[in-house]
């Protein structure tokens, strides 16, 4: 089946988006299957929901960038902090270990996957939604390019 990952609808015939298979869903379908609950489904978004999804995961990107950085500088702190110290502390350094895989790992709980089309077109023309299935013309239907204004020199 063909499902929005925001509604949980079935998207046959409607204008959706595929959901970019990556590390994160293929975990999570392991998972699933290892525990026999996976349903196979073929992940998209649908035209109504792209907006909001987008919004979505641009905040996950935006959270995840900051997650990598503030580790990093644990890290680096606990380093410094070792050094400064002068001596070589095992503890210190795999607690600042566990913290940052912890900072790592915050951002997925409100995971966003990616979808397949360009992320700096937003809101999506169109054009660039696939319909799953033949569908009777949408009123969507690409509206024709202006032809690009010769520059001014
Ligand atoms: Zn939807």
């Amino acid at each position: 089946m063909k499902i929005c990952i925001a509604c949980e609808k079935d998207v046959e015939g409607m204008r959706a988006v595929r959901v970019k298979d990556d590390r994160v869903i293929r975990f999570f379908r392991s998972v699933k299957k290892t525990l026999g609950i996976a349903r196979m489904n073929d992940l998209y978004v649908c035209e109504v929901d792209l907006p909001k999804h987008q919004e979505r995961r641009k905040s996950f990107e935006k959270s995840m960038l900051f997650a990598v950085v503030l580790a990093g500088i644990v890290l680096v702190l606990v380093v410094i902090m070792l050094l400064l110290a002068g001596r070589f502390e095992v503890w210190a350094l795999v607690s600042a270990l566990i913290i940052s895989g912890f900072i790592l790992l915050l951002p997925f709980f409100r995971y966003a996957p990616a979808v397949e089309i360009p992320a700096a077109v937003r809101p999506p023309p169109p054009a660039l939604l696939q319909a799953v299935a033949p569908v009777a013309p949408s009123p969507l239907a690409p509206v024709a390019k202006e032809k690009p204004k010769k520059r001014k020199r």
